[in-house]
């Protein structure tokens, strides 16, 4: 079994036991989450497996992943006016962003906790979480630079 197997498995015991219905579309957009390492908006998913499931919308796509979100197998990510990405590493890591293509890649990196509780100290906030977020450009991206030049 590999890993990814692994994990629509895991998933899958994950959405049976919260009592949720596993639809073939939901099954298709749990495993097409799981495989993509770029952190897709619910259009890219809706284009990738629109040919599969003619009937589905973008609609259908996003009431999906607010279920998954719901029991804590996949993760949202906004950005202001942008369409959202969803993210199924619910581990805490940080992400670089692409400036060019707009690819969001994990990063992992020891969680910066300590900042944190600083930021409690110095502003008597209650810190619920931090997002911190790294751009630059892909390594696909810097290529077609250097292929246009
Ligand atoms: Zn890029
Ligand atoms: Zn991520």
């Amino acid at each position: 079994m590999t890993v990814s197997e692994r994990k629509l498995n895991e998933a899958i015991d994950t959405l049976k036991e919260s009592g949720v219905r596993i639809t073939p579309q939901r099954h298709a957009v749990l495993e097409f989450l799981l495989n993509s390492v770029i952190h897709p908006t619910a259009d890219d998913i809706y284009k990738a497996l629109e040919g599969k499931f003619p009937n589905m919308s973008v609609a259908t796509v996003y009431n999906n992943l607010r279920v998954l979100r719901e029991i804590g197998l996949v993760r949202e990510l906004t950005y202001g006016d942008a369409s959202s990405r969803f993210d199924c590493n619910t581990s805490d890591h940080y992400h670089i962003i692409c400036n060019s293509c707009g690819k969001i890649v994990d990063f992992h990196y020891p969680p910066l906790n300590e900042v944190e509780s600083l930021a409690e100290q110095v502003t008597g906030f209650e810190i619920s979480y931090h997002r911190m977020e790294l751009y630059g450009k892909c390594e696909t991206c810097q290529k077609v630079e250097t292929q246009k030049h």
